[in-house]
């Protein structure tokens, strides 16, 4: 249905995700950009895993929480590429970058919507599947 969202110019604008799907997201990743672990002083944004040029979706699985300054230096590249980098000023292992950003995106979002159906959408069990 209401799919127009996303059709608006890309770039500039953050008008492609909801406020609060962004902050469940901050929130899911801790408020630290996955990639250099930094505090967030310059400001948080969102990182597509998957470039959308490359088809990658706004998905809340194909985003994680990522600091200006990795978002700037990433632009379009492929991921390999950037978290070698990364790992390399940061002295991190990329692997563990790696493995960090695909552990993140799997995690759920924490949906701050109180109120709704109080079902205890608790089904704890998507940890190893
Ligand atoms: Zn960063």
């Amino acid at each position: 249905m209401a799919s127009s969202a996303w059709n608006s110019r890309k770039g500039r604008s953050s008008s492609w995700i909801r406020v609060e799907r962004r902050q469940a997201i901050y929130a899911r990743d801790g408020g630290r950009c996955v990639y250099c672990r930094c505090d967030p002083w310059r400001g948080l944004t969102l990182d597509h895993v998957k470039p959308r040029n490359k088809g990658g979706s706004n998905e809340s699985r194909n985003l994680v929480t990522c600091c200006y300054g990795c978002n700037s230096k990433r632009q379009h590249g492929s991921l390999r590429g950037f978290v070698l980098r990364i790992a390399e000023e940061t002295e991190q292992d990329w692997r563990d970058i790696m493995a960090r950003v695909s552990a993140t995106r799997r995690r759920k979002l924490c949906s701050s919507t109180p109120g709704k159906s109080q079902t205890q959408s608790s089904r704890a069990a998507d940890v190893s599947s």
